[in-house]
């Protein structure tokens, strides 16, 4: 940019920079992207936050005020990488052609760009789900079972859900949904209410206080009606005083604000938003945020990335085929069911599709040509799509014919064909006539014409024609200028600030005629206008500009009429959503091998042959697949006590099975030869603190207070998961305390039923339960043969105990120098290490025992003296006795 010239006056008082300073001021909390021509300016502060965030070049357009910019044609990076950065971003853009600006340029904000509303193609990846949050803190205090009502919407599909939960919920709720930025209504000092920060900060999401008077029921609730133009909330199954209204009114102010914050008011931005729907959390399993990390659910805990997780199995070639079925299989094995009817409506479609191949192929040639309707739906719905938008939505038609076509023959998918065929008819008239009315492929941008096709307005087609016809003028002008001047050199050129122009060499410009008027002089040549060439360009700019306004007028035409069907579209992208994930899941059971799980009430867990899904995916043949019990008539013991050594697979059998029954609750096959999963309502899982040190995130008292969520919150419908508890701290304690929780999670002594549980410990003294409640507690341990001084883990399953750790085998297996083996191993058998018998059983009847002997590893040598203590009989002895013999 050209700086101008420094002025004795205060350098903000040019007409643009009084237009910066309005918008700043309305928007104090963005970083404001102000378009001045080819580029995005920024100024003041904002200029220094952009130079450190961007790295890009600080300068002063005027004296005293920082100004930085980026390029428009590649704003986009620059926009992710602030977002990214936590800040927030105002884009200004000109919003009138500055040739037909008198003085100053019309400016507006169009955009405000914040973690939780984007909807740009360009600014968010395919499988991001970023969504936005509001949450309503319904009682006073902290109590962690204080009801908590939020909303969260997804920008970029219009997706809208309520739902009510509890505080110490609250953040395992909004992370499970991709909540990005969290409203909440601020205290009288503008801040956001600690517990409502707490919440922001376990869930990962980005904290923005809003005014309280959004989250009143009334005010939210005028909202809502006057943006889905009702006059009742009754219809979309929420009472005008619901709680959740306030937090779903508090989003939908924001959503546009953001989207169109200078949208003229009466013209709603948003019409793909659905309306809200109440989420029952007692539809969906729930997950915590420990558990999906721990089981590895989205990524793994060593890498962060999906490859070896449990949605790894589900990319790929197995993957969904369009990106709006990749996002809904990760929201599926995130939120799994927790009813028995759905579950097994999706398995009788995932049936169908394993059953015949030849509809799973059909299906699949129909789905992979399908673009992100849901987002095409968003930006429809916002009015910002693009010609290829329009495009997307006129091609989908057939395609979605084509989806149900292939589905025709399967009654297991036969609703969904039906709401697709509804859909198709909602959308026939707007796809046929954006059909029509587009070119077959059109380019990304409006600007560059192009666009409507030829035959659609007269306009446009006769402007079109005339454009056409100039070159052959041009071509024609310049053979009748040579020829009646005897000018054989000369010719016709265009350049973008002087137009249309004749040359001649410096020699040949000597004869130029009169009718040559000099326009512009270079060093070997001379350039001329003639008025009949004139004439011309009047005409053809003329065409260009009235082409370019037509097919804008016919574009935008057609973009509102397409907003109208923002709602089709994104139902029918809803569906092929459904299809979609069901089908990846019917693929990768038939890849697998995987078999069908039978869902029963009873809560009871019986797996014949189950595997790890990832790890026998990795080794093939070579991993041992082992079966569970819980609870079923065979083996009523609810909890199951895993003793092993290090290595030997404990954590990789627990984690196997928890994730047999998610995906059991997914709809999906499991791979086991058979399975049979009672509904669960929760799954539990904890890893003990030195296990997820390696991820460096965990500590102990992180792992006792998980402990603690599920001794709160685990229901005879749970599934609990313990590996290694009460590792992170001394081996008394870590003994003490592993073995209270697994006594309480085997009933406390009453009637009452237990979660079902697995316990994975390296306390054998644990084993002990068993002894004492074999109803309710089963040992296993995982079968290791010893072959002279070698182990060899076989990661088989067996009913018992196991009494020894191998560790010092193990130590060797790892290649610990050979002599520092020998040494351990003459250690460990000076030491006397005992297992036997001395466990916590002995700590609790130390008491009464006769002999009572110290636990544990080490074992104590008594002084002689206890023994002829013991020796005494106290209840014959006087007092004096007793002092004598003291
Ligand atoms: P532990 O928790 O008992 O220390 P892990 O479950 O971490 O043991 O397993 C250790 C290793 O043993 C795994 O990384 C895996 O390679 C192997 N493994 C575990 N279970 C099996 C199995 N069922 N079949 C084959 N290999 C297994
Ligand atoms: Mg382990």
């Amino acid at each position: 940019m050209p700086a101008s010239p420094p002025t004795a006056k205060d350098p903000r008082a040019t007409p643009a920079m009084r237009q910066y300073a309005a918008f700043k001021e309305r928007h104090p909390d963005c970083v404001l992207f102000f378009r001045m021509g080819d580029f995005y300016e920024m100024f003041d502060d904002d200029a220094l936050v952009a130079h450190r965030t961007l790295g890009i070049a600080l300068t002063e357009r005027t004296k005293g005020v920082p100004m930085a910019g980026v390029p428009h044609h590649s704003v986009e990076g620059y926009l992710r990488r602030m977002l990214a950065a936590g800040h927030r971003v105002a884009v200004c853009e000109q919003v009138q052609d500055p040739k037909e600006a008198s003085g100053v340029v019309e400016r507006a904000v169009t955009r405000v760009l914040t973690p939780g509303t984007l909807s740009e193609d360009g600014l968010l990846d395919e499988g991001d789900a970023a969504a936005l949050g509001a949450v309503c803190f319904l009682d006073p205090g902290d109590d962690p079972a204080g009801r908590v009502s939020c909303a969260v919407v997804d920008a970029s599909t219009g997706a809208f859900i309520v739902f009510d939960t509890t505080a110490d919920r609250a953040a395992d709720e909004l992370a499970r949904r991709d909540v990005r930025e969290l409203l909440v209504a601020q205290t009288a000092d503008g801040e956001a209410p600690p517990r409502a920060r707490r919440v922001a900060e376990a869930s990962g999401a980005a904290l923005t206080p809003r005014p309280a008077w959004q989250f009143r029921t009334d005010e939210a609730l005028e909202a809502l009606l006057g943006h889905f133009r009702v006059a009742t909330l009754a219809g979309f199954g929420l009472g005008d005083d619901d709680p959740a209204v306030a937090p779903a009114g508090a989003c939908l102010r924001y959503l546009i604000e953001t989207q169109a914050p200078d949208a003229d008011p009466g013209r709603s931005a948003l019409a793909h938003l659905a309306p809200p729907r109440r989420d029952d959390p007692d539809d969906a399993l729930v997950l915590d945020v420990a558990s999906l990390r721990a089981l590895e659910i989205l990524q793994t805990m060593r890498t962060g990335a999906p490859d070896g997780s449990l949605l790894g199995l589900f990319t790929g070639r197995s993957a969904p085929r369009t990106p709006m079925g990749r996002r809904l299989i990760r929201q599926w094995l995130v939120r799994p069911l927790a009813r028995r009817e759905p579950i097994e409506e999706r398995q009788g479609a995932v049936a169908t599709l394993v059953e015949d191949p030849r509809v799973a192929d059909d299906l699949d040639a129909a789905l992979k040509p399908i673009q992100d309707l849901a987002r095409v739906a968003g930006r429809v719905g916002v009015g910002r799509a693009s010609p290829r938008d329009l495009a997307a939505i006129g091609a989908s038609l057939a395609r979605l014919q084509e989806v149900r076509d292939s589905i025709a023959g399967a009654p297991a998918l036969a609703r969904l064909a039906e709401s697709l065929d509804e859909r198709r008819a909602a959308l026939t008239p707007i796809a046929q006539r954006i059909a029509r009315t587009l070119v077959e492929s059109p380019p990304p941008s409006l600007r560059d014409g192009g666009v409507i096709a030829d035959g659609v307005d007269a306009a446009l087609d006769e402007a079109r024609a005339m454009m056409r016809d100039a070159s052959a003028y041009l071509a024609q002008y310049q053979t009748r200028v040579a020829e009646e001047f005897d000018l054989p050199g000369v010719k016709i050129g265009f350049n973008r600030v002087f137009g249309y122009y004749l040359e001649l060499t410096k020699a040949q410009a000597r004869s130029a005629p009169d009718v040559f008027l000099r326009k512009q002089t270079l060093k070997n040549a001379e350039r001329y206008i003639t008025p009949e060439l004139k004439a011309f360009e009047e005409k053809i700019t003329g065409a260009e500009s009235s082409a370019q306004r037509r097919e804008q007028a016919v574009f935008s035409a057609l973009a509102d009429a397409a907003r109208a069907h923002a709602p089709d579209v994104r139902a029918a992208a809803t569906l092929i959503a459904q299809i979609d994930a069901l089908a990846c899941l019917a693929r990768v059971a038939r890849a697998r091998g995987w078999s069908r799980p039978t869902i029963t009430d009873e809560p009871i867990l019986e797996i014949r042959d189950g595997a790890h899904p990832v790890l026998s995916a990795a080794l093939g043949d070579r991993f041992v697949p082992n079966d569970a019990a819980l609870g079923t008539p065979d083996q009523p013991a609810r909890l199951a006590l895993i003793t092993g050594p290090n290595m030997a697979g404990k954590s990789t059998y627990l984690r196997q099975v928890a994730l047999i029954a998610l995906l059991a609750h997914t709809g999906s096959w499991v791979p086991a030869r058979s399975a049979t999963v009672g509904l669960t309502d929760r799954i539990f899982t904890r890893v003990g603190a030195d296990d997820a040190l390696h991820a460096g995130q965990s500590t102990f008292m992180v792992e006792m207070v998980e402990t603690a969520s599920i001794l709160h919150h685990a229901s005879a419908r749970s599934l609990v998961i313990l590996d290694e508890v009460g590792r992170g701290t001394s081996t008394l304690d870590g003994l003490a305390l592993a073995w209270a929780i697994a006594e309480r999670l085997t009933g406390d002594g009453d009637a009452a039923p237990t979660p079902r549980t697995l316990f994975a410990t390296h306390y054998h003294e644990l084993t002990t339960l068993e002894d004492d409640r074999p109803d309710r507690v089963r040992n296993l341990h995982v079968t290791v043969r010893e072959w002279g001084d070698e182990i060899v883990f076989l990661h088989r399953i067996e009913p018992g105990r196991t009494d020894r750790s191998y560790g010092v085998h193990v130590a060797r297996l790892a290649g610990l120098p050979a002599s520092v083996v020998a040494r351990a191993r003459g250690l460990l058998e000076t030491l006397a290490v005992t297992h036997e018998g001395a466990g916590p059983a002995s700590l609790r009847t130390a008491a009464r025992s006769p002999a009572p002997r110290m636990p544990l590893f080490t074992e104590f040598l008594e002084h002689p003296a206890l023994a002829d203590l013991r020796g005494l009989d106290l209840d014959t002895m006087t007092p004096m006795q007793a002092f004598d013999a003291l």
